[in-house]
């Protein structure tokens, strides 16, 4: 394990891209520092803008090129067997999320497991995500949290099936050797869905984890409930699988907390998330006995923050309880890089129709917009290596 790894080297970062697919990114990347990509996803989105051949083709040309790994499970697969080549593994997502009918719940299960059953069989060790909004109703989801639980008769019966969806595909997982990340999303249903997986991890984490709860940790609540998590895997002896990402629905999250006239559940400053983020590598590196970590984030600090811990707190299986994950299309750097120092490290690849991916995107273009430092650093590194080429 290489401790003093380089994580900006760019020849290792873009060694799986040729020129085209380099200067294909670049373009990409600029075209997302206009406001107007953002405007025409959003009206997208919002049905002001239909539907059609003409926004369809541009989206698909552009941001869901650089962003999805297609739009059918085989297109994803030859992504998957691409990145596993140079030691990166792959989390699968299916694209699907705020869905409303109970068909589309009962097929979306049906996929996942599909996709999990297919990756034991051809590619082992890789993973899947799942976001809950694709297997239940937010607003279900929303009165079940509210309530600590369904209450009447019919409500304990969908709670039911949500739950025993949840424990298929985590059984599925544990049968077929890949793990499960599941994601967190918006505030208000969070409480119930850590209470299901927590149960899950209980059931399927024994030996090593299998199943990974999602931690925002710019929620100002999550450090309590982290220690508490933490703490419930020692006294119920389960490995807590915990996936700590920074956050993608800050605004979100602030504009309901000022309709509802409630505190803001989010920090005000960046400064304060990147504190508790990496408080919390600290503290799951920190109880590596009892805690499988993954950090999902493209932040080099954060990054280079678990490497030191993993020499501090002597970590020995790194494989099992050190991983690293970045999304597909953003920050090949931090992931090839560290694929090459023999850390594990995954890439979220999503795929599916491009409709069901514009959320996804939006929250995409959102964080690449031309305000952030993220998307300079892109386009930066992208320059250099097509330079180093040349040469
Ligand atoms: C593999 C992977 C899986 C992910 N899964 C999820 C998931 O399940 N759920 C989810 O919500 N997100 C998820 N994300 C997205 C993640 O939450 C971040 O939005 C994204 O990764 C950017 O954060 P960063 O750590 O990479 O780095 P940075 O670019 O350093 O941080 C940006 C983040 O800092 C926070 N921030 C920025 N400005 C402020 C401010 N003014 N006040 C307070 N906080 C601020 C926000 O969270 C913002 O996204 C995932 C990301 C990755 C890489």
């Amino acid at each position: 394990m290489n401790n003093t790894i380089d994580l900006q080297n760019t020849r290792i970062a873009f060694q799986h891209k040729s020129n085209s697919d380099l200067k294909r990114s670049y373009l990409v990347f600029k075209i997302l520092q206009k406001p107007y990509v953002l405007r025409v996803l959003k009206a997208g989105a919002n049905g002001i803008i239909r539907y059609r051949l003409p926004f369809k083709f541009f989206i698909k040309k552009t941001i869901f090129k650089l962003f999805c790994a297609g739009e059918t499970l085989d297109e994803a697969f030859q992504q998957i067997k691409k990145i596993n080549q140079f030691k990166v593994a792959a989390v699968l997502d299916y694209v699907s999320e705020s869905e409303k009918t109970e068909a589309i719940f009962k097929s979306n299960t049906g996929t996942i497991v599909t996709n999990i059953k297919r990756l034991g069989k051809e590619c082992p060790n890789n993973y899947v995500s799942v976001k809950i909004t694709g297997l239940e109703d937010s607003v279900f989801l929303a009165a079940c949290n509210a309530n600590h639980f369904p209450t009447d008769e019919k409500s304990k019966l969908r709670f039911e099936k949500l739950y025993n969806r949840i424990d298929l595909i985590c059984l599925t997982a544990k049968e077929n050797n890949v793990v499960v990340y599941i994601d967190a999303e918006d505030r208000f249903m969070q409480d119930i869905i850590d209470a299901m997986v927590e149960n899950m991890m209980e059931k399927y984490n024994t030996e090593k984890a299998v199943v990974f709860n999602t931690l925002q940790m710019y929620l100002k609540d999550r450090m309590e409930y982290l220690h508490k998590l933490i703490a419930s895997g020692k006294q119920k002896q389960y490995i807590a699988g915990i996936k700590l990402v920074r956050g993608a629905y800050l605004e979100k999250e602030r504009e309901t907390a000022l309709k509802e006239k409630k505190e803001s559940p989010v920090f005000d400053t960046k400064e304060q998330t990147d504190q508790s983020f990496n408080t919390a590598v600290e503290l799951c590196l920190s109880n590596h006995k009892n805690v499988s970590t993954c950090i999902a984030s493209h932040n080099y600090v954060s990054t280079q923050l678990a490497i030191d811990c993993i020499k501090k707190y002597q970590i020995k299986d790194i494989e099992n309880k050190v991983r690293f994950s970045q999304l597909y299309g953003m920050c090949d750097s931090l992931t090839f890089n560290l694929a090459s120092g023999n850390y594990n490290v995954s890439k979220y690849l999503p795929y599916g129709e491009i409709k069901k991916a514009i959320p996804y995107l939006i929250r995409r273009s959102e964080e690449n917009s031309s305000v952030n430092a993220q998307i300079v650093d892109e386009l930066k590194k992208i320059k250099t290596e097509l330079n180093n080429r040349k040469k």
